[in-house]
């Protein structure tokens, strides 16, 4: 029986209403006044209201926007009875939610007629509340076992598939492989172009790597940067590299995104059943651990799991949790390495470099970590660390009437960053120094990453004042003639051509067309790594404006640094 509600003060015609609606087959209940209704309406849920507007203390009005406050309430029909007919009156009414209005006196068949429309159009509402509700589920399923774009199975469809395969599998015969495919420097990406696009990436390698392998391999998209594949069963390791080769020589194409053509590496890892792992997590776990060796061995390569990696892959994540500690703590030091002018030998700058004293470890070179620093995006942190020390250093040495330049290293993941110029800004006024004391190295790969952004990020830092050197020069794969369009004042010939020019000729010939060209770019020469007084003449005869290395000092302290600033005036 549909239970029906009537709140009516007025005594007749709600005693009326109430023998007339139960001659009709409804449930009827009753309240005298517009408290005892709402506490009924709670209590009771009926399907529907009938309420009287005026009533003395709590009128329709109230308990209308009452009622509707209550989501347990809110959706039951309701319908005014009312003696005015006043447009207001029922605009009101609507307004606060209710769904129909009887004017007094109204007939039996206006109240039948009213109320069951009313509760057919309830019902319709709740079914399709229902259906929606039945489509959220199906949607939520299909997003758990589904990658919502590409419809792809993912891990837990995966995890099926797996365990399937195992049960099929006979053990003396073959393993199952997992594979996991990286995408390397997907963040660039993702910074410069945006989500959408990386999931059309996405889209486009999955197709690709579908062409090459069989109806019964699964693949799926893993998370934002990784696709895994599993293939039912292979005899052994050569069938699987056969696979994985394919799949690498698939990314010597470029993938083009809306009239962008991207060149993308991968890093593949690779885990056997059983001998990596029985459950489907570990064996996860395992192959991207591999993947995550690969990366560091060579881009383009794959890597299968092994104890040794697994040990290996345990000290870099020891390492990278102290790393996050040191960061906190500020467990660094930096170390200052002079520039010296050949001709007069003095000294007209500093390179600021880091160094971690590692509570137990001890001495951590920056070679061991600034790699873990730039893959786990802790860089970013400790570049402004190191910013924001040196900087102090700076204001530090002219209050004591020192003023020379310090070059600051940068590392290609801070460079790229969105914000970066106005946080170097901040740093700036925060330590009241002047732009032009500060020299930024950039290495060549930080800036051919990305060209058009870091030609505008480096014009801008230009115009603000900062030096700009190019670090590492003739590692990279980039000529000098490409390099001119950016705004540098000085180039850092590394030291892998400084190391013995007296008996290598080659590197001899690369130094000194080096310094030919970069002057006739208006690019200042720093030689790197200079060890020798053969070095240093060597460098000296060719006109290199200056040098940095052993020879003269290694890094040292701010108070040794400072007694040789001292010396050498
Ligand atoms: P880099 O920028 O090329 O720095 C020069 C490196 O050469 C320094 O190694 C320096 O100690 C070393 N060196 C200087 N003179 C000589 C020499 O005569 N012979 C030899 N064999 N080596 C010499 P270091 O301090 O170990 O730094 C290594 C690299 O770590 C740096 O290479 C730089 O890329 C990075 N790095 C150091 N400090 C920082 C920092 O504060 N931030 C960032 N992002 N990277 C840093
Ligand atoms: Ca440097
Ligand atoms: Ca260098």
């Amino acid at each position: 029986m549909t239970k029906i509600l009537v709140i009516e003060d007025e005594r007749i015609l709600r005693k009326s209403l109430v023998r007339l609606l139960s001659a009709e087959g409804f449930d009827v209940i009753s309240a005298e006044n517009g408290r005892i209704g709402i506490e009924l309406a709670n209590k009771e849920s009926p399907k529907l209201i009938l309420c009287d507007l005026m009533m003395p203390e709590v009128d329709g009005y109230q308990v209308l926007s009452q009622l509707q406050e209550n989501p347990d309430t809110a959706m039951i029909p309701f319908i005014c009875l009312t003696a005015q007919e006043e447009r207001a009156v029922l605009r009101q009414v609507m307004e606060l939610g209710g769904n129909d209005f009887l004017t007094k006196p109204f007939t039996r068949i206006e109240l039948l007629r009213a109320i069951n429309t009313q509760l057919s159009k309830h019902q319709r509402i709740i079914k399709d509340q229902k259906q929606a509700v039945e489509e959220v589920i199906v949607n939520l399923t299909n997003q758990v076992y589904y990658d919502g774009l590409t419809n792809l199975p993912n891990r837990i469809l995966l995890r099926d598939r797996f365990e399937k395969l195992v049960k099929q599998l006979n053990p003396n015969q073959a393993c199952i492989p997992l594979i996991i495919i990286t995408l390397n420097q997907l963040e660039r990406l993702t910074e410069g172009l945006g989500l959408d696009y990386v999931d059309l990436l996405f889209e486009t390698l999955i197709e690709r790597i579908n062409h090459q392998i069989g109806a019964n391999d699964t693949i799926v998209r893993l998370n934002n940067e990784q696709v895994i594949l599993i293939h039912p069963s292979i005899k052994n390791k050569e069938e699987i590299i056969k696979i994985v080769q394919t799949i690498i020589e698939s990314f010597n194409q470029p993938f083009t995104l809306v009239g962008y053509q991207v060149i993308l590496n991968t890093s593949i890892g690779i885990s056997l059943y059983p001998d990596h792992g029985t459950d489907f997590d570990t064996l996860l776990k395992n192959a991207n651990i591999a993947a995550h060796q690969g990366k560091q061995k060579k881009q383009n390569g794959y890597e299968f799991y092994s104890d040794a990696i697994a040990v290996k892959s345990k000290d870099r994540l020891l390492l990278e949790i102290d790393l996050r500690q040191a960061i906190q703590e500020n467990q660094f030091e930096m170390y200052y390495q002079p520039q010296v002018n050949l001709k007069t030998r003095k000294i007209i700058g500093a390179e600021a470099l880091i160094r971690w004293q590692h509570p137990e470890k001890g001495r951590i070179s920056p070679v061991d970590f600034i790699p873990i620093a730039e893959e786990t995006g802790l860089i970013i942190d400790l570049d402004q660390l190191v910013l924001k020390t040196v900087c102090e250093q700076i204001k530090q040495w002219q209050n004591n009437n020192m003023f020379l330049p310090i070059s600051v290293n940068l590392s290609g993941l801070q460079f790229s960053r969105k914000g970066l110029v106005k946080q170097i800004l901040k740093i700036l006024e925060e330590t009241q120094i002047d732009a032009h004391y500060l020299d930024l190295e950039l290495t060549e790969s930080a800036v051919v990453q990305n060209p058009e952004l870091a030609e505008q990020i480096l014009n801008d830092l230009k115009k603000l004042g900062f030096k700009l050197s190019l670090d590492d020069f003739g590692t990279g794969y980039s000529s000098l003639s490409y390099l001119h369009q950016f705004p540098f004042d000085k180039l850092k010939i590394d030291r892998c051509f400084v190391a013995d020019i007296s008996n290598n000729s080659r590197n001899a010939a690369i130094i000194t067309g080096t310094i030919l060209m970069a002057h006739g770019l208006s690019l200042k020469v720093v030689a790197e790594g200079v060890e020798t007084d053969a070095e240093a003449q060597f460098l000296e005869d060719n006109n290199c404006d200056a040098i940095q290395g052993y020879w003269y000092s290694p890094p040292v302290t701010v108070e040794e640094f400072e007694t040789l600033f001292q010396d050498s005036k």
